[in-house]
């Protein structure tokens, strides 16, 4: 296979110790994932698969191990490039949307790209392309509070993207979701790994992950299994 676009070397993370109990969340993680993969990552509550993702996605530091980006230890990143890594690389999707209750669904999407070069004008003309790319083109100018659920996490992935980024990371993305709704969404992120890009989606639910090209079980912190499946067709 190509080189791994993410390597996460033995890692480990705990809570707590000193006084009070020691808590090990992630103990040894040992993974290779390339592009165009659609990963699901399955386990029970509280099994860490969170702290995995948030560990990915450079949201915290606090862990033990190495993660490697393209060959590079992000321990190693400058400062610009950690900033780069989170707006740029890295595109989140989360269960419950996180999205801005006051700003209409233009100024969600296009308030991810604060970070880039471009002008106000062009941020709002790629926000509206997103948007219309997901089926919300009627809705731009409403508010989140006006949208279904689903219709939700369509403006979620839309913003997810607006960076054009090389990794998605979408946690429990269909949680959320009624059953209708969860085919919908799930195609629309099956297609985000068919494109190219790497998606790791955490789930509760084997048959949303029958969907992937590899399924990984967690257990209390560790890899327990790594299943590949059939290649997302193109
Ligand atoms: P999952 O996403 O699989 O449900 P999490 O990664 O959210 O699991 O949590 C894994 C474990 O870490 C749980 O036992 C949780 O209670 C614990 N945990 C998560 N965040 C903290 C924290 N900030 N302080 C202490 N324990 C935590
Ligand atoms: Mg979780």
């Amino acid at each position: 296979m190509t080189t791994p676009l993410i390597e996460l070397k033995n890692i480990r993370k705990s809570y707590g110790g000193g006084d009070s109990p020691q808590v090990d969340v992630l103990r040894g993680i040992d993974l290779s994932i390339h592009a165009g993969e659609f990963v699901a990552i399955v386990g029970a509550s509280g099994s860490g698969k969170s702290t995995l993702m948030n560990t990915i996605g450079g949201l915290d530091s606090d862990f033990e191990g190495a993660i490697l980006y393209e060959g590079k230890n992000l321990r190693d990143f400058s400062q610009k490039e950690m900033v780069n890594y989170h707006k740029k690389s890295i595109g989140f999707i989360f269960q419950n949307f996180n999205l801005i209750p006051h700003l209409d669904l233009i100024d969600n999407v296009s308030i991810a790209m604060t970070l880039s070069n471009a002008d106000e004008k062009t941020r709002r003309g790629r926000a509206k392309e997103l948007l219309t790319q997901v089926g919300l083109k009627d809705h731009m100018h409403k508010k989140p509070d006006q949208l279904s659920g689903g219709q939700k996490q369509r403006v979620a992935i839309a913003r997810a993207l607006a960076n054009d980024p090389d990794v998605i990371i979408a946690d429990e993305p269909t949680g959320a979701l009624d059953a209708d709704t969860t085919d919908v969404i799930l195609n629309m992120i099956r297609d985000i790994a068919a494109s190219g890009k790497l998606v790791l989606m955490v789930t509760h639910s084997d048959k949303v992950a029958s969907h992937c090209s590899r399924v990984l079980r967690i257990d209390q912190g560790q890899i327990v299994s790594d299943q590949e499946q059939k290649p997302l067709e193109i």
